[in-house]
């Protein structure tokens, strides 16, 4: 029976998951179905270069145009799958057509999760996921423009230095009582804040959106404390849900993602998932995981594609992210490998200084440690340490234990404190 491999998925898991297969030498047929007008493409541009004007169209692209005809890949572009039949081996799509598979990937990604909020549904008001949501809000990024940013995670604060960028007058709400606190702790989230700030962004924190007023297009944000903040344009980046409808109707285990082990396969011997969707184990971390990072869509790709072709899988990378933020001081570009969610670690140790001043960009590596383990470390511009960095965590991890002081210690080199 002729190899049909079904990718659901047209981001940068289902590309690399095709490319991988055709570099690993199947044979078969692969379908790629995208429920996006474009060919697959890369999303951290999309709030940070693209955003700000500096990266053109064309280099978001996973491929050049014509790689998927050369490498015999059929891409639909803009259909997507509507129910898989893991019974009878079939994919509903959009198109009204039925595709047979033998092997099937998971990858539908996630959707920015909605503004509970009354007026969220104004114009002006804007998520920022796909290349379509990016070309609708650049051109609002201008002089003047009253931006709301609504979450301080990853996206909503690369938002508001790509607004700063453009001259906008930018308010960041967030929530917890720091922007990043859920994802970094209160010690390195705040030279976030501090950044931010020290960029002309006014940051509230500890405060929800109670609801958003205009009449056709939003005007104001109401919080709940009863601050009004007069509006342009507001950008909502309060976190992503998985899109597991197709896997929950399929019957397949789902929790905070579609269930996978660290092969990438799923409670279904012929389904795997990948990228954003999928939950899987970590066998350096000793848990299950769900990443929303670019590095994760790539990996996890190639994972996978791997694992359909029947070879033997342990998808174990060192969890990473990286981000850009500014680009004249002070700003930071930074690398973060590893994990370490606040209450998970004991300590945070800085080789170098985090404070951020107006005119110079702080240079440091925060690591999270517990019990002496190190767990995760970022590196803010300081480069070419993330081998050894990801080398620490993974000891770490291992139970090996490092001396703080040596770690904090800029005359100690990294490379020595590995084991
Ligand atoms: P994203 O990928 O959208 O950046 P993250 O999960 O990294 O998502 O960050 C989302 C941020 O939004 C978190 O800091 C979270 O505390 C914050 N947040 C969540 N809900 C709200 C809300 N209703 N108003 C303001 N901030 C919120």
């Amino acid at each position: 029976m002729e190899d049909l491999f079904v990718i659901v998925g047209g981001g940068l898991a289902g590309a690399m998951a095709a490319q991988t297969l055709r570099e690993e030498g199947f044979a078969g047929r692969i379908t790629v179905l995208c429920a996006e007008d474009h060919r697959p493409y890369e999303r951290p541009p999309l709030s940070k270069a693209y955003l700000s004007g500096s990266a053109d169209r064309e280099s978001v692209f996973v491929h050049p145009d014509g790689w998927y005809a050369e490498h015999d890949v059929t891409l639909l572009a803009g259909v997507r799958a509507t129910a898989v039949d893991p019974q009878a081996h079939t994919v509903a799509t959009s198109d009204g057509s039925l595709l047979r598979y033998t092997k099937l990937l998971l990858a539908t990604g996630s959707t920015p999760r909605p503004l509970p909020a009354a007026g969220a549904d104004l114009d002006g008001v804007h998520y920022l996921r796909t290349v379509a949501d990016a070309d609708s809000l650049a051109p609002r990024l201008v002089e003047g423009a009253r931006v709301v940013v609504v979450g301080g995670g990853w996206i909503g604060l690369e938002v508001a230095a790509a607004a700063r960028a453009a001259k906008a007058d930018v308010t960041v709400v967030e929530t917890a009582a720091m922007p990043l606190q859920r994802v970094l702790g209160r010690e390195v989230a705040r030279v976030f804040v501090d950044l931010h700030e020290a960029n002309g962004v006014r940051v509230i924190s500890g405060a929800s959106v109670r609801e958003l007023l205009g009449s056709g297009r939003v005007e104001t944000v109401k919080l709940t404390d009863g601050t009004q903040l007069a509006a342009d344009l507001v950008v909502v980046g309060i976190g992503a849900q998985p899109n597991l409808e197709l896997a929950v109707d399929a019957g397949l285990d789902v929790g905070d993602g579609v269930l996978a082990d660290a092969s990438l396969r799923t409670s279904d011997p012929d389904i795997f998932a990948a990228g954003d969707v999928a939950a899987a184990e970590h066998p350096m971390l000793g848990r299950r995981v769900r990443v929303e990072h670019w590095a994760n869509a790539r990996h996890s790709g190639v994972a996978a594609a791997k694992a359909m072709l029947g070879q033997p899988v342990r998808y174990d990378r060192v969890p990473y992210f990286y981000t850009d933020q500014y680009t004249s001081h002070p700003s930071i570009g930074m690398e973060y490998a590893g994990w370490a969610l606040p209450g998970e670690y004991d300590e945070v140790v800085f080789r170098g200084d985090p404070a951020v001043r107006p005119d110079a960009s702080p240079e440091f590596i925060a690591f999270w440690l517990k019990g002496g383990c190190v767990l995760a470390g970022m590196n803010v511009n300081v480069w070419d340490v993330q081998e050894n960095i990801q080398a620490l965590v993974r000891a770490g991890y291992a139970g090996k234990q490092v001396d703080p002081k040596k770690l904090s210690d800029p005359d100690v080199p990294l490379s020595e404190l590995v084991p």
